[in-house]
């Protein structure tokens, strides 16, 4: 159900309404963070247009043939592509049929069937994720169809802003937005699946507002397992004992940055892992920002990291909230040194040896 999509209170309104006038447009555009629910609202509303037994105009019964098959991803006229590969792009023949192409067989292109009504739905539904991910080519072919849409056709197209894609695609769209989710609603939310007070209030806040994220973690808790590894070596960092160098520390982080390993989608060893030590570096972020909201607001300031709240009070205490705010600028520095092809291991040196050196003693100075 379309009200099963949390914290989009709007979005969820604007479709319904559509919905229930009979007001779809041909093309919609969602819009927002990764995460947030865009592909999921995009099924929802697949399956309230062809619920066969809706309980009530613009809502779906989540148990008929239809919703049943567009969940499963097997109902003929609803299709979806996403991007693929190494390089993480949507390319014309997962769109149109081109002979020849091993990956992309023509028989299962999406668009190969376009000009026939729909088999058994109200409605043929394509969706396109990460529409930013077209180039030009994919684009213009996907361009000419959007012009003048089968009126048995929605296109939805998801993206993180309207100025993601092409303008003359983004024109003949209807834009809807999506936002990050009040972490009360997402706790209640995993609350009701299950997890613990403590878990769910956690993950959360850790989720940042992104439903999706939230409930990938709380099903594969070893994802986090980078994350845990990372703390404690931030968790080091601000204890700073005095025997501790630099140079260690970087060997270590390069070691757990191997944990952030899901990234088949970059090209080449180099790449990826640069984009591991630069998720480990989100990691050590939020910690710092952790301890800033620490330093500047005090105890009752909301974490990210509800479950090293121990720790974190600890390591605040022994900075200056100045100091604070320099390493968090430093490790921004250094992260997009790192992501334009800096080398890695002379910039987390650099950084730690910074980091190591921020001016601590608080209370001394108070
Ligand atoms: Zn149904």
């Amino acid at each position: 159900m379309l009200q099963s999509v949390i914290g989009q209170e709007y979005a969820i309104a604007a479709l319904q309404g559509a919905l229930s006038r009979d007001r779809l447009p041909g093309t919609y555009l969602f819009t927002g963070p990764e995460h947030v629910g865009k592909s999921r609202a995009a099924c929802e509303l697949a399956k309230a247009i062809n619920c066969l037994t809706p309980p009530k105009p613009g809502e779906c019964c989540d148990a008929c043939r239809s919703c049943r098959a567009i969940d499963a991803g097997t109902h003929p006229d609803v299709r979806t592509v996403a991007p693929v590969g190494p390089s993480r792009t949507l390319r014309i023949p997962q769109f149109w049929p081109r002979e020849g192409v091993k990956e992309h067989p023509a028989d299962r292109a999406m668009l190969r069937d376009l000009q026939y009504a729909p088999v058994s739905a109200k409605r043929r539904v394509f969706i396109v994720e990460d529409a930013e991910a077209m180039g030009e080519d994919t684009a213009n072919s996907l361009l000419k169809v959007l012009e003048e849409p089968p009126r048995y056709a929605l296109f939805i197209l998801t993206a993180p802003g309207t100025g993601a894609v092409l303008p003359t695609i983004a024109s003949r769209s209807l834009a809807i937005r999506f936002r990050l989710a009040p972490p009360v609603l997402i706790e209640n939310a995993l609350r009701e699946k299950g997890l613990s007070a403590d878990r769910a209030h956690f993950l959360a806040a850790y989720s940042q507002g992104r439903v999706g994220r939230a409930f990938t973690l709380a099903d594969q808790p070893a994802l986090l397992s980078g994350r845990d590894a990372m703390l404690d070596i931030a968790e080091r960092i601000t204890s700073m004992p005095p025997q501790i160098t630099a140079f260690r520390l970087a060997e270590d982080l390069r070691k757990v940055a191997g944990k952030f390993n899901a990234d088949q989608k970059e090209d080449g060893e180099d790449k990826s892992q640069r984009t591991n030590i630069a998720r480990a570096l989100d990691v050590l972020m939020l910690w710092y920002g952790d301890l800033v909201a620490l330093a500047t607001i005090g105890p009752e300031a909301s974490l990210v990291n509800t479950d090293r709240a121990d720790q974190l009070a600890t390591a605040a205490g022994r900075f200056k909230p100045a100091s604070l705010e320099r390493s968090v600028r430093l490790l921004l520095d250094s992260r997009r040194y790192i992501e334009r092809n800096a080398n890695a291991q002379i910039a987390l040196e650099t950084l730690l040896t910074q980091l190591l050196a921020a001016p601590h003693g608080r209370r001394a100075t108070a």
